[in-house]
C-alpha cells in the first residue's frame, strides 16, 4: 500500500472515532508514535491522553533557547504529575551562534527572511532530528487556530519530514480543549490566563485583545499567511 493509500484509509476508517480513540489507534498500532509539543494547551491535552493511555509514549518538545519562563514552569509540572521527562531536543550550538553572528539578537524582526533563519536553527533542525526514524507524528493543531489550517486533514502524509501527520484535535474548539484541561486538571502554561492563546518563543509571541484572531500575538508584524515557521506548512 502507497503511503498516500495509507492516508486515505486511516482517514477513512478513523473519520467516526473520538479523539480518546484515535490517540489509543496510534499508540498501539505504529510503535514510533510521538507528539510535538509546545506545551501549550492543546499539547496538555494530547500528553495528558497520551500518558494515560501508555505512560511511556513519547512526548518531545523543542527547546529553542527563546523560551517564556512560564513555559518551563509548565514542562516541570507535567513531569512532576506524570512522572515522565519530556524529551527535550536542542538547537545545534554552533549554528545559534552564526546566527547571532550574522543577524544579532533579534533579527527576526527585521525580515521574514531572518525570521525564517532563525526559526529554521532553533526550531526546523532540531525537529528533523526529533522525527527522524519515526512512523507517526502526533501534533496539536486545530483547524480554527487560523485561516492556513481550516481545511487540514485527520491524517497526511507530510512530505518535508516523511512522516504520518495526525491532528487529533482537528475538530476541537478553543472551549472543548478547556473544558478538557479543567475536567482533568491538566497543568496549563499561566501565559494563557495572560491573553496568550498561541505560545512560541518570547520575542515572537504576544498576548492579544478580545475579539482578535488567536494566532494574532505570533509574528504579528508579518502577514497572516507568512505565520507559520515550517514546522506545520499549514
Ligand atoms: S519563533 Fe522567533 S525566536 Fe523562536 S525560533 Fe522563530 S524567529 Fe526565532
Amino acid at each position: 500500500m502507497s503511503k498516500k493509500e495509507l492516508v486515505e484509509k486511516l482517514n477513512k476508517d478513523l473519520e467516526n472515532k473520538s479523539t480518546q480513540e484515535i490517540v489509543e489507534f496510534f499508540l498501539k498500532n505504529f510503535e514510533k508514535t510521538a507528539l510535538s509539543s509546545s506545551l501549550a494547551a492543546e499539547d496538555q491535552v494530547l500528553t495528558d491522553m497520551m500518558l494515560k493511555e501508555n505512560k511511556n509514549a513519547t512526548i518531545f518538545t523543542l527547546d529553542t533557547g527563546r523560551l517564556h519562563p512560564e513555559t518551563y514552569d509548565v514542562m516541570d509540572a507535567t513531569n512532576l504529575k506524570y512522572g515522565v521527562k519530556i524529551d527535550v531536543f536542542f538547537p545545534n550550538s554552533e549554528k545559534v551562534q552564526e546566527l547571532y553572528q550574522s543577524q544579532g539578537v533579534n533579527g527576526q524582526y527585521e525580515s521574514i527572511e531572518n525570521r525564517k533563519n532563525c526559526c529554521g536553527v532553533r526550531k526546523i533542525e532540531p525537529l528533523k532530528r526529533a522525527l527522524k526514524g519515526l512512523d507517526v507524528w502526533i501534533t496539536g493543531l486545530r483547524a480554527t487556530q487560523s485561516v492556513t489550517r481550516i481545511h487540514m486533514p485527520l491524517v497526511e502524509w507530510d512530505e518535508t519530514f516523511g512522516v504520518i501527520k495526525v491532528n487529533p484535535l482537528i475538530n476541537w474548539n478553543e472551549i472543548d480543549v478547556w473544558d478538557y484541561i479543567k475536567e482533568n486538571k491538566v497543568p496549563y502554561n499561566k501565559l494563557h490566563d495572560k491573553g496568550f492563546p498561541s505560545i512560541g518563543c518570547a520575542p515572537c509571541t504576544r498576548a492579544v485583545k478580545d475579539g482578535e484572531d488567536i494566532r494574532a500575538g505570533r509574528w504579528w508584524w508579518e502577514n497572516p499567511e507568512h505565520k507559520e515557521c515550517g514546522l506545520h506548512k499549514k
